[in-house]
């Protein structure tokens, strides 16, 4: 590449540009102008770099569909004029909207690398100085006169992921995220190193964006004890397009009479079941033992290895996209979310 490329920060909110209220010792958001301030360093990487932020960065508690659509609008507005993207959001649902937006980025064949922090950037034992540097430097890593990393991604304590593969599994460590089921990307030592033979690529043309549709969808968590009352309840929500059943192990579930007949009211609806695992790693395996061989003559949805934050962002986005056959589609790989 001749020119520079020019990488885009997104800074939605979240720890890495948060300050501590010395009222309330709490941590809340600030400008983030001082977000420069605080890494001068930015300066020396071989890339141009601008930035825009969120009116009001947000605790990524309150991520919504919304802000994923603005995210999405944004970055299909910018496509053609960067080279790569790196968000800056608060840990807690960065898995959520990694996945989310790595469906809805259809053909996307620039990086987009989310990032953040467990400790402020101001802070002296900061995390933010160096997930953010190398996340702009691999974002703007360019070979063959294409950007390396086509795919949504995340970045944290000197690993590159899959985003659709993440789960936040530390709120204490340094190394927030894992990958239970898909190695890393790429790790960072004294070098970059790339697993390049795992990398996604798009075989679309054209890169398309679909905006999420606010669809009334449930994760229903078993476990032992759970009462019919309470699955009752929750199947007959008002205006229900989706259920996420979080089984056991390889997707198992209780074989009482009434849950397997509340399950088939729910599905004669209309109403698809997602049957994913609770276990952290491993596959859905539906028939392997009794008690998943009658979810599969109902014709649950196989999740496989797929993580609960990636079964979400698939189905709100097959239920966005009008899917005819979604057991089909949803049993598909779409964006290396599943193996
Ligand atoms: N509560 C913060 C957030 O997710 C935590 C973080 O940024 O790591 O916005």
């Amino acid at each position: 590449m001749a020119k520079k490329p020019h990488i885009l920060i997104i800074y939605t909110g979240g720890t890495i540009g948060m300050v501590v209220d010395y009222k309330t010792s709490a941590l809340k958001t600030f400008n983030f102008e001082n977000i420069y301030k605080n890494i001068p360093e930015l300066k020396l990487l071989n890339c141009s770099i601008s930035s825009v932020s969120f009116e009001n960065p947000i605790d990524s508690s309150n991520m919504n569909l919304s802000y994923w659509n603005k995210i999405a609008d944004f970055i299909t507005s910018q496509y053609d004029k960067v080279d790569g993207f790196v968000i800056l959001h608060g840990s807690d649902t960065m898995s959520y909207t990694a996945s989310a937006l790595s469906f809805m980025l259809e053909g996307l064949a620039k990086p987009v690398i989310f990032t953040g922090s467990q400790l402020p950037i101001g802070d002296l034992r900061t995390d933010a100085k160096e997930n953010m540097i190398t996340a702009i430097e691999i974002a703007s890593i360019y070979k063959d006169d294409k950007p390396l990393i086509q795919e949504v991604c995340i970045y944290f304590e000197y690993k590159l992921y899959r985003g659709n593969r993440t789960t936040k599994t530390s709120a204490e460590q340094f190394e927030a995220f894992s990958s239970p089921n898909f190695p890393a990307l790429a790790q960072s030592g004294v070098h970059l190193k790339f697993n390049k033979n795992i990398f996604f690529h798009t075989k679309k043309k054209q890169f398309k964006t679909t905006s999420l549709k606010n669809n009334n969808i449930i994760l229903l968590k078993l476990y032992p004890g759970i009462t019919e009352e309470v699955v009752r309840h929750i199947l007959n929500t008002p205006n229900l397009k989706g259920v996420v059943l979080e089984a056991y192990g390889s997707g198992n579930a209780p074989t009482n009479k009434w849950f397997i007949n509340l399950l088939k009211n729910t599905l004669k609806k209309g109403i698809p079941i997602i049957d994913i695992t609770q276990c952290v790693a491993g596959s859905v395996a539906l028939g392997k033992y009794e008690t998943s061989a009658e979810l599969l003559k109902l014709g649950l949805i196989s999740g496989y290895d797929i993580t609960t934050e990636a079964a979400i962002g698939k189905l709100l986005y097959l239920l966005s996209t009008n899917t005819k056959d979604l057991k089909t589609a949803f049993e598909t790989p779409l964006r290396g979310e599943i193996s």
